[in-house]
């Protein structure tokens, strides 16, 4: 499959999952079609040597993997996550305006670009809890139209726009939703979309998400734009890899977290024990002791991916002097003396060796020594199950812009390495 095809297949999965929901959903739904068991936490695993599994957590967190055949039993784990930021739609969300408007009461999730979010058609996403024939249950939901906008104030009424404008949530980024004052018409409208009565929503974790499709661009078609390339290009890039891996000589662990952008420190978030019950209930069920537990993580591995900086055309002096990555110039390896990135020497080496094995290039990001940068999952998962970590990522620009953009090449670069790494 060339560059573009692979970039193709990225643009379908980021456009089937507009939400951590609907990531895991995705993700489920391919590993189901690869002839994978699903578990469930709540029962007893019966596991056996030579199968294939997934489980998943809160629906917003899965974590696939394969038991060999062979006596091998260390762990190969990638782990990235499924949530990216944006704004959540608050419990009771209708606000009127002069008996004119209704907009949505919403409230940030993550660390988010908030310019970029304005005048661009948007839509919500996320799950519903129906209580439906007494049961409470859990639906994915997507409004599959331009249903919401945040208008920006003409330049005419502020004149500094241009001058760096401070935006506050509360005030400048609610959406516009209907003209008019009838009441609980946004609840009909994603009870209408979930096939539900507005009476049977208990609860809801609904989320903006922007409505432009992803495309691919640039003189030679080398650039790749979409909302959640961080961090579902690596979720994307794990998932093909871990499947295309032909012999796995250790038990393979595709883990796609959630709340990475918020901290990691939920039920489903790197900070949580779900890597770590799920690596003992695979140890414990291959009926072996705790010690023998202990022995397989001190000779287990985990990459951690998650999109890196790349180099900005216009900014170039916010990255370090000297090692700036660029789009389609390869896997990032991120370092970080105070261990935001738990990179080292022997690890870094590691995935140097990988890369170098599967012919494909990676490259280098640190901070600028005065800038604070960002942090990501290995180090948190690590205080939970400690294992040794690599930090990568993929190069991109934008992050946190509700349409980023990474290179076409890179996505490739990581399936085959991950492809070698799972082997
Ligand atoms: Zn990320």
């Amino acid at each position: 499959m060339n560059d573009r095809q692979i970039t193709e297949q990225l643009l379908t999965f980021l456009a089937d999952s507009p939400s951590p929901f609907h990531a895991v959903e995705t993700m489920s739904r391919r590993f189901r079609e690869e002839g994978y068991t699903e578990l469930h936490e709540e029962d007893i695993w019966d596991l056996k040597k030579g199968e294939a599994y997934y489980v998943t957590r809160n629906h917003s967190a899965l974590i696939a993997f394969c038991i060999p055949e062979t006596e091998e039993y260390r762990f190969h784990i990638t782990a990235s996550h499924s949530d990216s930021p944006c704004f959540k739609i608050k419990e009771d969300p209708e606000m009127k305006v002069e008996n004119a408007y209704i907009r949505l009461n919403v409230e940030k999730y993550g660390g988010m670009l908030m310019h970029p979010w304005f005048d661009r058609p948007l839509s919500v996403a996320g799950r519903v809890i129906l209580q439906q024939n007494g049961t409470l249950r859990e639906k994915t939901v997507k409004a599959d139209r331009d249903l919401l906008m945040i208008p920006s104030l003409a330049i005419h009424m502020n004149r500094e726009a241009n001058e760096g404008m401070k935006l506050n949530p509360q005030k400048d980024m609610l959406p516009l939703y209907a003209c008019g004052t009838e009441e609980g018409s946004f609840l009909r409208t994603v009870a209408e979309e979930a096939g539900a009565a507005p009476e049977e929503i208990l609860g809801h974790d609904l989320f903006l998400y922007n409505r432009m499709p992803g495309c691919i661009w640039g003189a030679n078609r080398e650039f790749v734009s979409a909302g959640r390339l961080d961090d579902l290009q690596c979720a994307f890039a794990s998932m093909e890899g871990f499947l295309q891996a032909e012999r796995k000589k250790c038990i393979a662990v595709h883990c796609v977290l959630d709340n990475e952008e918020v901290g990691s420190s939920t039920r489903q978030g790197a900070a949580s024990t779900f890597l770590k019950d799920t690596l003992m209930r695979i140890n414990f069920g291959l009926g072996r002791t705790y010690e023998d537990y202990l022995r397989t993580i001190a000779g287990s591995m985990m990459i951690s991916a998650d999109n890196a900086q790349a180099l900005h055309p216009n900014y170039t002096e916010k990255a370090d002097p000297v090692h700036h990555p660029v789009l389609n110039g390869g896997i990032v390896i991120k370092y970080n003396a105070n261990q935001k990135y738990c990179t080292d020497g022997v690890t870094g080496a590691f995935f140097r060796v990988l890369c170098r094995k599967a012919e494909v290039p990676c490259q280098t990001y640190v901070n600028r020594s005065d800038i604070a940068g960002g942090s990501t999952l290995g180090n948190i998962s690590g205080t939970q199950a400690a294992i040794r970590t690599v930090d990568i990522g993929l190069p991109q620009l934008a992050m946190h812009s509700p349409y980023e953009t990474a290179g076409v090449k890179d996505t490739g670069y990581l399936i085959r390495a991950l492809r070698e790494f799972f082997a």
